[in-house]
């Protein structure tokens, strides 16, 4: 059976002594909470301390972007070897504020995806349509476009390492989340993407997380859908009790 996730993308909050205390409280209490793969990231300077602060327990570090190259002239870019350096198992890649603002495209996104996978990292591939497309009808090429993009020439194998998160654009930090019935309708269309993409076995191990205004109200029904496995969070990854509550979904 494929083991739940629970990811808090910290975004651009918390100062050193912000993210060390927030990492702190949840240390204390997560600490030996295996049933759940608990990952947090957090900005890139605040990385080796959270990484200080939950060195020895289950959470796992993740980084919330990569450059697609190991070092050289990329001013202001961080690489998946230097990510793995900082203490980082995973690493969030296309996630769609970065789609939005920053236009980086399924090619761009590809190409990430490949180095962190040759970093030894693990990528958590960011799909979603947006409210528009979804009205238009365009929702299901969309995620396909996405899925098929971002993970172009990699093999069944490399797919063990790839988690992917259906965030539905519309949903994130609005407050409105995806009712149960329609993140399930989308996690099983990207499984059988999956499945046409590589094999029924890749579909079926591979974890499917549900993002966009996941809270304690809500977790439960979604975590209870047969294809989402587990959830990316924003807002609510930034309080201890919150994001400890999410971790214990029901
Ligand atoms: C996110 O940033 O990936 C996200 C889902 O944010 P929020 O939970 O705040 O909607």
């Amino acid at each position: 059976m494929r083991k739940p996730m629970i990811a808090g993308n910290w975004k651009l909050n918390k100062t050193i002594a912000e993210a060390r205390e927030l990492s702190g409280d949840l240390a204390k209490c997560l600490a030996n909470f295996e049933a759940v793969d608990i990952v947090v990231a957090p900005v890139f300077t605040s990385l080796a301390a959270v990484q200080e602060m939950i060195k020895g327990t289950a959470i796992k570090l993740a980084g919330q972007n990569c450059y697609p190259e190991e070092t050289g002239a990329f001013t202001g870019e961080v690489s998946p070897l230097m990510l793995k350096d900082a203490g980082c198992e995973y690493v969030i890649i296309g996630h769609s504020e970065r789609r939005q603002l920053l236009e980086e495209s399924d090619t761009f996104i590809n190409q990430k995806i490949i180095k962190a996978l040759e970093a030894g990292l693990k990528p958590i591939l960011c799909i979603g349509e947006t409210l528009q497309e979804r009205e238009n009808g365009d929702m299901l090429d969309v995620l396909a476009n996405q899925v098929k993009g971002g993970l172009a020439n990699l093999s069944a194998t490399h797919m063990a390492d790839v988690v992917i998160a259906y965030e539905p654009v519309w949903a994130i930090g609005t407050g409105k989340t995806a009712s149960d019935e329609q993140a399930q309708e989308a996690h099983s269309f990207i499984r059988g993407l999956l499945q046409g993409m590589f094999t029924k076995e890749v579909a079926f191990a591979t974890r499917i997380l549900y993002g966009g205004s996941v809270k304690p109200s809500n977790v439960d029904g979604l975590m209870a859908q047969d294809d989402i496995d587990g959830a990316l969070v924003g807002g609510a990854s930034l309080k201890a009790e919150d994001f400890i509550r999410l971790v214990r979904f029901e």
